[in-house]
C-alpha cells in the first residue's frame, strides 16, 4: 500500500492549489486525475487568458455567490482576493488588472497559471479511474493501492463535462452519507424555443434587461438583470444571461426589455431607418422586430400610432420561451453540489466523515461571471490546507 498524508481527487484549480500549498509544507500529497492531463478546464478559463480573481474587496466579492456567501465568508477570511494576488506573484506569476477589475496573468496565458500550480514536490497521477474508496482503521483507501489520512474531493461540478467535470465527486460524497443538491447549469446561455433567432445571430446589444420568475426560490422571486446581450444561433447569451441563468428552470418564459423607445414620426423616412436613428439598434435586429410584428417597412408618413405602440411594447417586453436541455454541456459553472450544512465552514471538513474534505466547485455554490468562481476555488482550497496543517501542530 502506498501511504500519504493527503490524497486529493481532481487536478483542477482547487485540487492543484491545495496540493501546491501542502507540498510547500512537506506534507506528503497525491493528486489523482482521471483525464490525460491536469487543469483542462483551467486552461480554457477567461478565453484562455484565465480571469483568476478581481481587484474588488472581500465584501463586494461575497455579494456574488447568492445564499452561499455566508459559508464562503470564512474561506475568504483565510485567503482574500488580495492574498491571492500576493500568493501568485510570490511564485513568479506577474498579474495585471483591467478597468473592469478582472485580474489575469500578465502573459495572458492560462497555461502559466497551471504551470505555477504544478510542483514536483507532490505526486500527480493522470488517466486514473478510481474504482473503490473505503475508510478502514482511520484511513481512506483507494482501490486497495493508495492509503491516506486525509481525503479531499476536488472533482468540480458537472458543467463542461468534456473537461472531466462529470459529477463523480457527488457519488464519492454520497458513499460517506453526504446529501447532494441536484446540479444544474449556471453561467449558461439560453436556448430559445418559441422562435428562430438564427437570422439575428451575432447581434450584440448593450443595456438589455432580462426578467424571469425564479421558480426555484420558495418565495417565487422575480429576478432581473441588466447588462450586455448577444444573440446566438439558437438563443441568447452574454453577461446579462450568464449571471441570471442559475435561476431558470428547464422551460419557462423570460422577457427582454431593450430599454429603447421610439416616437411617432411622419417625415417620410422608411420606418426601419427612423427606428435605427432613434434607438441605435442594428438594422438586422430592426428588420427581425418588424417581421415578428408583421409590420411592413413603409414610409413613416403611413405608420399608424397603433403600430408605433406595438413596436414600443415589443421593445419594452419581448417574451421568449426558453429551454435548458443540454445546457450543462456548455455552462461555465454548476449550481448545486455537496450540501454546505454538512461541511465545516472553517476547514471544509465533512461533518459526517472525519478527515474528508471538499474544495472548489464540487460544493454547492456558484459565483457570478468574472473571476468569482476561481477565487472561490483558491479560497476554499486554502481553508482545507489550513485545516490539514492544523492537524499536524
Ligand atoms: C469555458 C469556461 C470559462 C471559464 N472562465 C472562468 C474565468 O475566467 N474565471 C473564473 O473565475 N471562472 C471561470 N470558469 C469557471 C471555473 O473554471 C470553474 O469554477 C473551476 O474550474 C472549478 O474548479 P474545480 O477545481 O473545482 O473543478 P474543475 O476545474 O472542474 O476540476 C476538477 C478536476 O477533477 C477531475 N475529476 C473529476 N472526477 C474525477 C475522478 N473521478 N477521478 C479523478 N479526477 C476527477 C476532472 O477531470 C478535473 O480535472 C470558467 C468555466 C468554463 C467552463
Amino acid at each position: 500500500m502506498k501511504k500519504y498524508n493527503t490524497i486529493i481527487i481532481g487536478a483542477g484549480p482547487a485540487g492543484l492549489f491545495l496540493a501546491k500549498n501542502l507540498a510547500e509544507n512537506n506534507i506528503k500529497t497525491l493528486v489523482i486525475e482521471k483525464m490525460s492531463s491536469p487543469g483542462k478546464k483551467l486552461l480554457i478559463t477567461g478565453g484562455g487568458m484565465c480571469n483568476l480573481s478581481r481587484t474588488d474587496s472581500t465584501q463586494d466579492f461575497l455579494s456574488h455567490y447568492g445564499t452561499a456567501s455566508r459559508f464562503l465568508g470564512n474561506s475568504f477570511a483565510n485567503l482574500s482576493p488580495e492574498d491571492t494576488v500576493e500568493w501568485f506573484e510570490k511564485r513568479n506569476l506577474p498579474l495585471f488588472s483591467r478597468e473592469d477589475n478582472k485580474i489575469f496573468p500578465k502573459s495572458k496565458k492560462a497555461e502559466d497559471v497551471l504551470k505555477t500550480l504544478l510542483d514536483n514536490r507532490f505526486e500527480l497521477i493522470t488517466n486514473y479511474k478510481i474504482e473503490n474508496i473505503k475508510r478502514e482503521n482511520g484511513y481512506y483507501i483507494i482501490d486497495n493501492i493508495y492509503q491516506s489520512t486525509n481525503l479531499v474531493i476536488a472533482t468540480g461540478g458537472m458543467s463542461f463535462p468534456s473537461t472531466g467535470a462529470t459529477g463523480d465527486g457527488y457519488n464519492y460524497a454520497k458513499s460517506f452519507k453526504h446529501n447532494i443538491k441536484a446540479a444544474r447549469a449556471s453561467l449558461a446561455s439560453f436556448k430559445i424555443i418559441s422562435e428562430n433567432v438564427s437570422q439575428i445571430e451575432g447581434i450584440s446589444l448593450q443595456n438589455v434587461t432580462i426578467t424571469l420568475d425564479d421558480l426555484y426560490s420558495k418565495k417565487k422571486k422575480i429576478r432581473k438583470n441588466t447588462d450586455d446581450l448577444i444573440f446566438t444561433r439558437i438563443g441568447i447569451s452574454g453577461p446579462v444571461v450568464l449571471d441570471i441563468s442559475k435561476y431558470a428552470t428547464t422551460e419557462q418564459s423570460i422577457s427582454l426589455n431593450f430599454n429603447k423607445q421610439i416616437e411617432k414620426e411622419s417625415n417620410n423616412k422608411m420606418l426601419s431607418n427612423s427606428i435605427k436613428q432613434q434607438t441605435g439598434l442594428p438594422s438586422r435586429f430592426i428588420n427581425y422586430l418588424l417581421k415578428s410584428l408583421s409590420i411592413i417597412d413603409d414610409k413613416t408618413i403611413n405608420i399608424s400610432k397603433k403600430k408605433v405602440t406595438s413596436i414600443n411594447e415589443k421593445l419594452r417586453k419581448w417574451d421568449f420561451q426558453i429551454s435548458l436541455k443540454g445546457q450543462l454541456k456548455g455552462a461555465m459553472s454548476t449550481e448545486g453540489g455537496i450540501k454546505l450544512n454538512e461541511v465545516d465552514k472553517k476547514t471544509l471538513e465533512s461533518k459526517l466523515s472525519e478527515h474528508l474534505y471538499f474544495c472548489g466547485e464540487v460544493l454547492d455554490y456558484s459565483g457570478d461571471c468574472g473571476g468569482y468562481n476561481l477565487q472561490a476555488c483558491w479560497s476554499t482550497a486554502y481553508s482545507v490546507y489550513l485545516g490539514i496543517k492544523e492537524q499536524l501542530n
